[in-house]
């Protein structure tokens, strides 16, 4: 599978496109394009590879990984997956945009389309994705690993030498900590892990991550 990373919004979140380069079958995975130049990067990079997008995906429901999912979804006509403890936050964004002092226009509600559930695999072509369940940062935060091609997205679950924040609504350190040993620390070493915020970084470095 391919990989491609955009740096959206005013949180610096990564938004990321993944397609099989033979069936050019994509998914779009916590698209945050703030502003139309944003949404234009993302649906120009997708029409000039030829990409056919056909996963709306978010590892969770924070307002910066959201932002352009309604962008996203009526673009290209697809429903929402993520899990459904984090349908809480996709249904109020307007309340999690108010506890960063932002006014933000367009943040209607978001609804879950199709529930995500760990040990779920997602086809991208012939490119697999399997959800990991990783909660903590929040309920319903999903990782999603690729076996084939070593890689896992994280969301804001696990970063290069941090982890999520855990004081926002649904947030629970512990859970967040035991997540992280018990499902990512376990993949194969040479894992590469690319974060919702930040560089990429792997499995083996992050086995001394100090806040795990
Ligand atoms: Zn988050």
């Amino acid at each position: 599978m391919k990989i491609a990373r955009f740096e959206f919004n005013l949180f610096g979140e990564n938004t990321y496109i993944l397609w099989d380069p033979e069936t050019l079958d994509a998914a779009i995975v916590d698209p945050g394009m703030q502003t139309s130049d944003e949404e234009k990067v993302l649906a120009d990079f997708i029409t000039s590879n030829g990409l056919h997008p056909v996963h709306l995906i978010n590892t969770h429901l924070h307002l910066d990984h959201t932002l352009g999912d309604t962008f996203v979804s009526s673009t290209y006509g697809l429903d929402l997956e993520a899990a459904a403890p984090d349908d809480f936050l996709g249904k109020d964004r307007v309340a999690q945009a108010r506890l960063f002092h932002l006014d933000f226009a367009n943040l209607a509600p978001l609804t879950i389309g199709k529930e995500l559930h760990a040990g779920d695999t997602i086809k991208i072509g012939e490119g697999e994705l399997k959800v990991i369940a990783v909660p903590g940062h929040t309920p319903g935060s999903i990782a999603l690993y690729c076996a084939k091609d070593r890689f896992v997205l994280t969301g804001d679950a696990l970063f290069r030498g941090s982890i999520g924040r855990t004081d926002l609504p649904g947030g629970n350190g512990d859970e967040l900590r035991r997540s992280i040993r018990a499902n990512l620390l376990t993949l194969p070493a040479d894992t590469t892990v690319l974060p919702g915020h930040g560089p990429s970084t792997s499995v083996a470095m992050e086995r001394s991550n100090p806040w795990v």
